[in-house]
């Protein structure tokens, strides 16, 4: 492990299957462009992880994430049907990840809408996501009935609401939406949604405060994006929204998230490992450039960060250096090399 004055925040590397190990290159060329502090620990997960060492999520890899706490991941694959469970999932219990973080911001002009700028906090590891599922048989259809069952603690409820809080305080944001469906879900949503108030109210005077039923928040989404800031929510809905947000600039392409929780924080692009694209040196690195960037301000590296972000911009709107999937012609390596030229450009400004 490199550990020294420059590099002295220990975090934990994977490279990750398909576009994972371009993608994951390119960025760390840039962070290093950037000087950021990051001393990498680099192992395997994923289907390269079962490759090498028989496990998708091996040991050796959980281990290094136990100690640095802190973690940058390239997609992995997962296996339709039968094969193994999820890494991505198990991560998630392994570490009580029980935020995720997805900021949609506008990068390139010219879409359906500009400017838009909201973050999404939504609850990772309660809901109606726990699986808790089972079928009714009835004569000859053994999946007669189906039940699932969802699951909200108020402890769970107030944990993600505080983070959400917390985040708007840290980060400059107005206002927070607690987003629900505690007209029906009465007692599932509800009980996410009086926890949330509460939460809310410690903040009076810092951070607004106002909730929207999730399907008008849907619409509203639509029409009127510019009236959100932060909005927190539950698991099921957090998943629905944050892909309608990833769409309203541009797509899946962009999206960096963040998956914070008690024992570690992972940031990662939302893209899967393009299998169609792996190997030909065309994926586009921006999607995991901007989880950097949300794991520089994790570390309370907000100067790189918005560096980082800057130089982005610029290539994009300015160098007009782009990758094929945004409509340019841009290798995967060209536009690593324009964004680094940016940041050093910058250094050189910030020095002079
Ligand atoms: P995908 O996101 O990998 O690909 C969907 C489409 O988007 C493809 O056409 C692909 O070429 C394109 N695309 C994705 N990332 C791109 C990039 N950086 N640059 C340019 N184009 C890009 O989704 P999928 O095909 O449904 O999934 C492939 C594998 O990834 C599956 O095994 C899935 O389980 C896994 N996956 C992993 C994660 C993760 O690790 N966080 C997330 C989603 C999917």
């Amino acid at each position: 492990m490199q550990f020294d004055a420059e590099k002295s925040i220990p975090a934990t590397l994977i490279a990750g299957d398909g576009i994972g190990p371009e993608i994951v290159e390119a960025t760390i060329t840039v962070l290093d462009a950037l000087n950021a502090p990051f001393a990498w620990e680099t192992h395997k997960a994923g289907m390269s992880g079962l490759e090498a060492l028989g496990d998708p999520l091996p040991q050796i890899t959980l281990d290094s994430i136990r100690r640095t706490r802190l973690a940058l991941k390239g997609p992995l694959t997962t296996p339709v049907g039968g094969g193994y469970r999820s890494s991505n999932v198990r991560l998630r219990e392994e570490f009580q990840l029980y935020a995720n973080v997805r900021r949609a911001r506008t990068l390139l002009p010219g879409g359906r809408y500009e400017d838009i700028d909201v973050v999404l906090v939504r609850e990772n590891l309660e809901g109606l996501y726990v699986g808790f599922e089972h079928y009714i048989p009835i004569g000859n259809d053994p999946h007669a009935v189906a039940i699932g069952s969802g699951v909200n603690t108020r402890a769970g409820c107030r944990r993600i609401a505080e983070y959400a809080f917390e985040y708007a305080v840290r980060n400059g944001r107005k206002k927070v939406t607690i987003v629900h469906k505690a007209n029906i879900l009465k007692a599932l949503t509800g009980l996410f949604l009086e926890t949330a108030r509460e939460v809310g109210k410690h903040y009076e005077g810092r951070v607004k405060m106002d909730d929207r039923i999730v399907d008008a928040c849907a619409m509203q989404l639509v029409l009127n994006p510019w009236q959100f800031d932060v909005i927190v929510t539950t698991n099921l809905f957090g998943d629905i929204l944050s892909d309608e947000m990833a769409g309203l600039v541009g797509g899946l392409g962009m999206a960096p998230a963040a998956n914070i929780g008690v024992d570690a924080a992972i940031f990662e692009a939302v893209h899967g490992s393009a299998p169609d694209l792996a190997g030909k040196g065309v994926a586009n690195p921006l999607a995991l450039l901007l989880a950097a960037a949300m794991m520089l301000d994790h570390v309370d590296r907000n100067d790189l960060a918005q560096l980082l972000r800057k130089a982005i911009d610029q290539t994009l709107n300015e160098d007009k250096v782009r990758t094929g999937d945004l409509g340019g012609t841009a290798s995967t390596t060209e536009f690593v090399q324009a964004v680094v030229r940016r940041i050093e450009a910058d250094r050189k400004l910030m020095m002079s």
